[in-house]
């Protein structure tokens, strides 16, 4: 009997599965590294050049199969490749290797994509740090065509197999879960913001990433179990432990199935008090999973992650297309588009990225935004035309004073002037709200919601300003408390001022997908609630069980507590007590 290995990974989309591993071999590419006659430089250059050309036919072909339908995120992904293959600096950096160093055109390559590499290792944001995996995907493929090797295989994968790789690319991710058959994924690299955890979470396909060196020790063919929730993969587990994985699986399946009969079920209290179910979304690829879930529109759409995985700033036409596509999905429900949310460490600026010392306090957002007028123009000029194609709501981040508010407002009412005067059309006019996720936004409620159409509680910011914690400092995360007395003051603080001027107010931070604080969220009084698509089914199972009197008390209750601890210790008790035998 072969014994069990167990590996502790990060969790990167819940779900439990159990089958049989399906090995990619994602080993290095081998590089070859030969010194030239200077006589055979220039046709070195010239084979660099014609497999840049074959990568592109490559890419180009990949993109077209992948183009049908909401695979269309990947196909942006593989476009942004094809980006970096035609970069003038990447090309002409590699041809003066070629020639001024006599190297071959695969180590030339390698060289220079080591060197774009170490650009990416010092950003302190996670996501854009893992962007640093494309340039190598992108190398890669130039290699293996330098090689004459086969690439993009069609992988025949079993269905229900866990498939297992060092790390996979993003066209490999793409065309694996277009088959369907995927029973999970398991990567040595990669996190939370990889692009395996992006698909995977998209499709509702469990995923552990970021597991170190078991890839390895996986062979094809062997039985592992994945929890995708927990971040454990176990490699041919014990009968015991099988069973116990099989029962887990079981019982998600059958609250998945149960979840997805409620999706067309109202969110509203026994009392009959109605609140909105929204999706929060990064990319076009998660709506049909968010309305499988029952959202009733989208909350929160974090257009910035369009902006990334790319050389430059998306044109005015790719903004409109990605808009008009998320706006098309959804049909008539309303679709919240924030602005670009990029900014101190985020930035690139003409192609170098700037450091500053204190980037959460820094040039973000939309004060990134009302700095870059050009960028910030073509993002709204896209969203002015592409309001013609559904329900929009147009969000601006990171307010912190009215003037902001009025300013960005103003840029896009220009742009409205200047599109009309050129006969461009344009939907009715749509709302425009604020993400409050400031103390000076929040303390300043009443005056913002003079002139904002509505506010979204931006609670992951919020929390982070309002009790001085860095949200990516690992040493500080014990102080992250959502029930901070303080926090549950400043939300009631901006609902009653939302509410004193008739406008609704949501939330859209991760605060509002918690479902052990749905009781306290709706006895605050928000109107609408932004998550991701797996939180919604049980938040909703909570608020259609409970009155709003039930909500009220406990809220009352809990803030006569004054520690977060106390007051966490009894959400705990009262929501264990309420709900822990539905589990
Ligand atoms: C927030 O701050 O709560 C929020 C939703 O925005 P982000 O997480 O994108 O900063
Ligand atoms: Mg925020």
């Amino acid at each position: 009997m072969t014994a069990t290995v167990s590996f502790q990974g990060i969790g990167a989309s819940p779900g439990v599965a159990v089958g049989h591993a399906f090995v990619i071999d994602s080993r290095k590419v081998r590089t070859p590294k030969v010194k030239l006659k200077p006589v055979e430089a220039e046709s070195e250059v010239m084979r660099f050049k014609t497999a840049i050309s074959l990568s592109d036919a490559q890419l180009e072909e990949l993109k077209v199969k992948l183009s049908t339908g909401a695979e269309n995120e990947h196909a942006l992904i593989l476009e942004a490749h094809r980006m970096m293959l035609h970069d003038p600096m990447f090309i002409v950096e590699v041809s003066r290797l070629i020639k001024e160093e006599s190297i071959n055109a695969e180590w030339a390559v390698r060289r220079v994509c080591r060197r774009l590499r170490h650009q990416f290792d010092n950003l302190e944001d996670e996501y854009f740090r893992e962007r640093k995996s494309d340039i190598e995907f992108v190398a890669d493929r130039l290699v293996r065509n330098l090689l004459g090797e086969v690439v993009d295989q069609e992988l025949e994968v079993p269905l229900g197999a866990i498939v297992v790789a060092h790390d996979i690319s993003p066209a490999d991710a793409a065309m694996l879960v277009k088959t369907g058959r995927v029973g999970a994924f398991v990567t040595d690299l990669g996190g939370q913001t990889s692009h395996t955890a992006i698909v995977a979470r998209a499709r509702d396909v469990p995923a552990v990433v970021g597991l170190g060196k078991c890839a390895d020790s996986i062979r094809a063919g062997d039985t592992v179990a994945v929890d995708g929730r927990r971040g454990m993969v176990l490699v041919n587990p014990s009968e015991e432990q099988l069973a116990l994985f099989r029962e887990t699986m079981r019982r998600q399946l059958a609250t998945e199935a149960l979840a997805l009969k409620t999706a067309e079920l109202p969110s509203v209290t026994i009392d009959g008090h109605s609140v909105r179910l929204h999706g929060n979304i990064e990319f076009v690829d998660e709506i049909p999973s968010l309305l499988a879930h029952g959202a009733e529109g989208i909350g929160l759409y974090r257009t910035e992650f369009l902006f990334l995985d790319r050389p430059a700033p998306p044109t005015e036409e790719e903004h409109y297309q990605a808009y008009r596509a998320v706006l098309e999905a959804m049909g008539n429900r309303p679709v919240t588009i924030r602005t670009l949310d990029l900014g101190g460490d985020k930035i690139p600026s003409s192609k170098k990225w700037e450091k500053e010392i204190n980037p959460a306090l820094g040039l973000r957002a939309i004060r990134y935004c009302l700095q870059n007028r050009e960028m910030f123009r073509a993002q709204l000029r896209a969203l002015l035309r592409a309001s013609v194609h559904g329900n929009l709501r147009v969000m601006f981040p990171m307010v912190s004073g009215v003037s902001e508010l009025r300013e960005a407002r103003s840029e896009l009412e220009a742009c409205r002037s200047e599109l009309s005067r050129q006969g461009v059309p344009m939907g009715r006019r749509f709302q425009v709200g604020i993400m409050v996720e400031t103390p000076s936004a929040a303390w300043i409620a009443d005056r913002l919601a003079q002139e904002a159409d509505f506010f979204s509680i931006g609670t992951n910011d919020l929390i982070q300003y309002s009790l001085a914690i860095d949200r990516q400092n690992r040493d500080v995360a014990y102080l992250y408390r959502p029930l901070h007395l303080s926090i549950l003051r400043m939300v009631q603080h901006i609902v009653e001022a939302g509410k004193r001027a008739g406008i609704p107010v949501s939330m859209c931070g991760e605060m509002a997908g918690d479902s052990s604080l749905t009781l306290v969220l709706l006895a605050l009084g928000l109107d609408e609630f932004s998550m991701t698509s797996g939180q919604i089914p049980v938040v909703k199972r909570i608020i259609r069980s409970v009155g709003m009197n039930e909500a009220h008390d406990l809220l009352n209750k809990a803030m006569q507590l004054t520690t977060a601890e106390e007051i966490e210790r009894f959400i705990k008790s009262e929501m264990d007590r309420r709900f822990a035998a539905e589990g």
